[in-house]
C-alpha cells in the first residue's frame, strides 16, 4: 500500500461518509439514536478548520483549550515527525528517555515552587484519578487510612471517568444516573462569581465547617483554581483560592489544583493558581500541554507526599498506564513550551483579552444576553434561555466560525495566535449567529 492508495472508504462522498458516522460512531455527549450530523473536518491551520466542502470556519474552541499555537504547527509537526524517526513510543517500566525527563524537568520549573514529582498520564481524567489516588495513598502511608473522601465546590467539572466524575458538579455531573456506583464525597457551593470580587465575611464558611465537622474522614480538596469550565464558565477571586488553600493547612487538607483546562497560559496567569500565588499540593496538567495535538497530561506533587507515599505500605505509587510518558507526546509538548516562550504567551493572551472584552462587552446590551463575562482568553456569552445545538451551530457555520455552545453558555477561548482582526470576525459572527438565532425562537413563540 502506497501513501496514496486509498481504501474505497477513503473515496466517500461526505453524505456517505455523515451516513456512517451516525450510523457507527460515537461522539461526545451525544445520542446514537438519530444524532445531529457532525461536520466533516479535512484539514487545519492556523486558526481555521476546513470543511470537505471547502468551507473555512475560525475556530473559536482550540479544540476545548487545547490547540493554543494554532493547527498544523510546523514547530510541532516537526518535533513529531523527528521523534517518529527515533521511536514513537516505548513501554516506561524500567526505561526513560529524554523526552520524558526534558518535559519533567520543564513542567517543574515553570510550576509553583515545591511541585517536584511528575506523573505522566494519557488524558485529563486519569491525571484526576492519579490525583486522587497520590491523595488517598498519602494519608494511607501516614497512618490515616480514614482519609478517603475529597471535598470540592459545586459547578466543578473534573472528566468522566467513575474518581473524576464522582467530584463533577452532583446536577449538571448526573449523579443520580450513578448514584449507587459513585463514592460519596462533600460539596460546597461554588465561590461566587467575580474575578475581582472582594472577600466578604463568610465566604469561606461552608468550607471551613466542612473541615471542622469532616476532617478525619477528607483527604483533599479539588478544584479548578479561579476557572470552573465545563461546570459553568465560572470565574472566582484569587482571594477565595487563597483563603481555601489556607484552611486546607489549618485542617489537615490536602489541595489538589485541577488546572487541566487553565493550564500554560488561558487565564491570563501561567497556571491560574499564581493570580494567589497559592501552591498547591498536587496539580493536574493537560489539554494544552501538547498545544492540542496529542492526549496526554501530568499529575505533579511534592517531595514531601512522594516520598511518604513511596514508604509507604506499597512501597510505591500504583499506577501506570500502558502509555506513560509516551515518547512522542513528551516530544510534542516540550516544542509546545517552546513556543509558549518564543510567543509570548503572555503578550498573546493579553492582547486577546482586550480584545474580547472590546468586541464582547457591548453584547450586554442585547435583550437576550444575561452577562458577559471575559478572563485571559477566555469569553463568555450567557443568554437567557438554553439554546438548541444543532439549529445555532448551523448559524454559527454559516457565518464562518466555529463556536460550540452549551445550555445558556456560548464561549469562546480562542488559540493564542489568533489576529485582532480574526478576532474580530469571530465575535461578530458569533454575536451575529445569536441574533439570528433568538429573533427565530422568538418569532417561532408567537
Ligand atoms: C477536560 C478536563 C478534564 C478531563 O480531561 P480529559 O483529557 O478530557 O480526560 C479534567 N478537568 C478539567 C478541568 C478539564 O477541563
Amino acid at each position: 500500500m502506497g501513501r496514496h492508495s486509498k481504501h474505497y472508504l477513503d473515496i466517500m462522498t461526505p453524505e456517505q461518509l455523515i451516513a456512517l458516522d451516525q450510523q457507527h460512531v460515537w461522539h461526545p455527549y451525544a445520542s446514537m439514536d438519530n444524532p445531529p450530523p457532525a461536520y466533516p473536518v479535512v484539514s487545519a491551520h492556523g486558526v481555521r478548520l476546513t470543511l470537505v466542502d471547502g468551507t473555512q470556519l475560525i475556530d473559536g474552541m482550540a479544540s476545548w483549550w487545547c490547540a493554543v499555537h494554532g493547527y498544523n504547527h510546523p514547530h510541532l509537526n516537526d518535533a513529531m515527525t523527528q521523534q517518529i524517526a527515533d521511536m514513537s513510543h516505548v513501554m516506561f517500566g524500567g526505561i526513560t528517555h529524554t523526552p520524558a525527563v526534558t518535559l519533567a524537568k520543564r513542567l517543574v520549573d515553570m510550576t509553583p515552587a515545591g511541585l517536584e514529582k511528575v506523573f505522566f498520564a494519557d488524558s485529563g481524567s486519569v491525571a484526576v484519578e492519579v490525583a486522587i489516588k497520590m491523595a488517598l495513598q498519602y494519608w494511607h502511608s501516614k497512618g490515616q487510612a480514614n482519609k478517603q473522601k475529597l471535598v470540592t465546590i459545586r459547578n466543578g467539572y473534573h472528566g468522566d471517568t467513575f474518581g473524576a466524575m464522582a467530584v463533577c458538579d452532583p446536577v449538571n455531573g448526573m449523579h443520580s444516573l450513578f448514584a449507587g456506583v459513585l463514592p460519596q464525597h462533600h460539596f460546597i457551593s461554588a465561590p461566587a462569581m467575580g474575578f475581582d470580587r472582594p472577600l466578604e465575611a463568610g465566604d469561606l464558611d461552608e468550607l471551613e465547617h466542612k473541615l471542622q465537622q469532616h476532617q478525619d474522614e477528607i483527604a483533599a480538596l479539588i478544584l479548578e483554581p479561579i476557572v470552573q469550565g465545563a461546570g459553568g464558565m465560572r470565574f472566582y477571586s484569587p482571594a477565595w483560592l487563597k483563603a481555601a488553600a489556607e484552611l486546607c493547612k489549618q485542617y489537615n487538607v490536602l489541595l489538589i489544583a485541577d488546572e487541566i483546562a487553565t493550564g500554560f497560559g488561558r487565564s491570563g496567569a501561567l497556571f491560574a493558581c499564581d493570580h494567589a500565588n497559592v501552591r498547591p499540593d498536587i496539580m493536574c496538567l493537560g489539554k494544552a500541554i501538547t498545544g492540542g495535538t496529542m492526549s496526554f497530561a501530568a499529575t505533579l506533587t511534592t517531595t514531601e507526599i512522594a516520598t511518604s507515599i513511596s514508604r509507604g505500605e506499597a512501597s510505591c505509587f500504583m499506577h501506570g498506564p500502558t502509555f506513560m510518558a509516551n515518547p512522542l507526546a513528551c516530544a510534542v509538548a516540550n516544542a509546545s513550551l517552546d513556543l509558549l516562550e518564543q510567543n509570548d504567551w503572555k503578550a498573546q493572551v493579553d492582547g486577546l483579552n482586550q480584545a474580547l472584552k472590546q468586541q464582547l462587552e457591548p453584547a450586554l446590551k442585547l435583550e437576550y444576553v444575561e452577562d458577559v463575562r471575559v478572563l485571559g482568553a477566555i469569553g463568555v456569552v450567557q443568554v437567557t434561555d438554553p439554546v438548541d445545538l444543532g439549529r445555532i451551530q448551523e448559524m454559527l457555520v454559516a457565518e464562518g466560525v466555529w463556536v460550540r455552545p452549551f445550555g445558556k453558555l456560548v464561549y469562546v477561548m480562542p488559540p493564542y495566535v489568533m489576529s485582532p482582526q480574526d478576532l474580530a470576525l469571530l465575535c461578530q459572527g458569533m454575536l451575529r449567529a445569536l441574533t439570528t438565532y433568538f429573533k427565530e425562537t422568538h418569532d417561532g413563540a408567537h
